[in-house]
């Protein structure tokens, strides 16, 4: 049998690398507004929401901005919670939106519209990049925005929301569109290397939080780190060592050269079924329960595994690619 090989350029020599260190699972939130752009709460109470309410990291990305964060961090009652930078850059091809998250900018960036939605988007994933942040292609079905051609010809990002909790984000396939694990699947069969985020998409902080309200707390991702600095968030969403999540909690997530294994925390008596997915979205394996386990067989060009329970709540893990 030959020797299964994974793609040294994924996540998985992370994973490896840091199963032996300490190291911790984090969770934060990479998309927020504040009422520095369109959303409705000042900047320090939208950090403390998010310090109250168990998360760790926060990336704030108003519109077009780099809010400054520093003072938000400096609380001496933040131990073990930080504020991130981020700006969401925010262009329009017409009428269409292309935004694009550039999470931890040293500086802000410059972008402009091009001459078609993939230029749009091309240039704010290079504005990003070339103000030294990672970028995240955002909401893509909003408006119905953005297609998987756009996203086929980006050069350079790594990553896209395929969870926006915001309402209008489309995340799920419906009449005949497309949904964004659908997109996902149509471009890792592509070959394509891209990694899944959840986020808020926060503007509602005042006010009941209703269904029908950008409020926070909807979905988020949880990252491997040594520790909990800007740093490590951002090196640890690079290399894809992180889940997405709507409300499912991993007790832990491995990858080996043979196999793809994680576990589910419970909820009560939620039931919990896991699914493993290949390329052109196939399911490769299904698994009730707490534990789950999939052996490599080297053909699958790609493995990721999607948790879904019996309250509606998902968690998505990143993909691996696999080469004979
Ligand atoms: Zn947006
Ligand atoms: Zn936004």
């Amino acid at each position: 049998m030959k020797k299964i090989l994974i793609s040294a350029l994924l996540l998985m020599t992370a994973l490896w690398g840091w199963s032996a260190q300490q190291t911790r699972w984090v969770k934060g939130n990479t998309h927020t507004h504040t009422n520095l752009s369109d959303g409705d709460e000042y900047p320090q109470r939208v950090a403390r929401w998010y310090q109250d309410h168990g998360y760790h990291f926060l990336f704030i990305t108003d519109h077009d901005m780099v809010t400054a964060t520093l003072a938000l961090d400096a609380d001496g009652n933040r131990d073990d919670f930080i504020v991130i930078p981020g700006d969401e850059i925010s262009l329009t091809f017409q009428k269409r939106q292309g935004h694009v998250c550039a999470l931890n900018p040293k500086r802000l960036p410059v972008a402009q519209a091009g001459a078609s939605m993939s230029e749009t988007l091309q240039n704010a994933v290079d504005g990003a990049h070339q103000a030294g942040a990672i970028a995240v292609v955002n909401h893509p079905n909003r408006k119905w925005s953005i297609n998987a051609e756009d996203m086929r010809m980006l050069r350079g990002v790594h990553h896209f929301e395929v969870f926006n909790l915001q309402r209008d984000s489309n995340n799920f396939s419906a009449g005949g569109k497309p949904g964004m694990e659908e997109t996902w699947d149509t471009l890792l069969s592509g070959g394509i290397l891209l990694y899944g985020v959840a986020s808020d998409d926060a503007h509602d902080f005042l006010g009941e939080f209703l269904p029908s309200r950008d409020h926070p707390g909807k979905g988020w991702v949880v990252v491997r780190v040594g520790e909990l600095t800007p740093e490590a968030v951002c090196a640890g969403l690079e290399k894809g060592v992180f889940y997405a999540s709507t409300g499912v909690e991993l007790g832990d997530l491995q990858v080996t050269e043979k196999e793809y294994r994680l576990s589910i925390k419970p909820y009560r008596d939620t039931a919990y079924t896991t699914q493993f997915i290949g390329k052109n979205g196939a399911i490769l394996k299904e698994v009730f329960g707490l534990e789950a386990t999939y052996a490599f067989k080297g053909d699958e060009q790609y493995v990721r595994a999607k948790v879904f329970s019996s309250g509606g709540e998902l968690a998505l893990c990143q993909p691996v690619f696999i080469k004979k």
